[in-house]
């Protein structure tokens, strides 16, 4: 559902993607594992709208999205340090959205609700943020992201500020949505035991280049050359 083609990015020198193609199927979960500076928040960024490539183009369900604004999208996101609205409650965050799309009272109402329930925060729509727990508020960001039924979700070390112990229920949590919702979706972390637990395929980057794409098994099986092998093989 999401083609990425020969997209290249460039920063003065620095070559953040070099011609970097890709496909994810629909409903697909694909992580991108890779190191710090490899290149994955630059293709985030890119499929998002927040950067234009140099060269390349990115599709979705067959129509050509590389010069749309990032709000022409349909994508929704989660960061790391995505921060909610602070001075707006639990519901207005996740309403916010749909306002934006000018999405009637009474249907934001039911979405909302319905946003937050999948996320168990039901009973909290009058808090504010600073009022709940990093993983509640993580939780608040992710209904956020999928309260407009959005074709993408991307989600850039979502969890990264949080414990191991609240950063393994949202892995399971997101998984579980995922699933749920059918969501084509693509997620960045350097903790490859994230990506064990949620991929459906990996793709490990290396200096702006996809040096393998395959599935959990195939990568740590039968790793693509010594780069995949190395880090793969680091915490073994
Ligand atoms: P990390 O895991 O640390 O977040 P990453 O794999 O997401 O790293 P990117 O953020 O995509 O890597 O960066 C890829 C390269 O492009 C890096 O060398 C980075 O310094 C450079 N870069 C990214 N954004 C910019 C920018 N706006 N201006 C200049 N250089 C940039």
């Amino acid at each position: 559902d999401l083609l990425i083609e020969g997209v290249g990015k460039r920063f003065g020198d620095v070559v953040a993607l070099d011609h970097v193609s890709l496909q994810v199927a629909q409903g697909e979960l694909l992580t991108i594992l890779g190191p710090s500076g490899s290149g994955k928040t630059t293709l985030l960024k890119v499929v998002a709208g927040f950067e234009t490539p140099d060269a390349g183009r990115v599709t979705v369900g067959g129509v050509e999205i590389t010069a749309l604004p990032p709000a022409k999208r349909d994508i929704g996101m989660v960061f790391q340090n995505y921060a909610l609205f602070p001075h707006l409650s639990v519901a207005a965050n996740v309403a916010f959205p749909l306002e934006m799309r000018n999405v009637a009272k009474p249907e934001i109402e039911r979405r909302v609700a319905e946003a937050l329930a999948m996320v168990e925060l039901k009973g909290y729509e009058a808090r504010l943020p600073r009022q709940l727990s990093g993983g509640q508020q993580q939780r608040v960001a992710l209904a956020r992201a999928i309260v407009f039924n959005p074709r993408l979700l991307l989600l850039d070390e979502p969890f990264g500020a949080l414990d191991r112990k609240l950063r393994e229920t949202m892995q399971l949590e997101v998984r579980r949505l995922q699933r749920r919702l059918g969501l084509t979706t693509i997620f960045i972390t350097h903790d490859q035991e994230e990506a064990l637990v949620l991929s459906d395929r990996i793709a490990v980057m290396n200096r702006g280049t996809i040096q393998q794409i395959a599935t959990t098994t195939e990568i740590y099986e039968r790793p693509a050359n010594d780069f995949v092998a190395d880090f793969v093989g680091e915490s073994n």
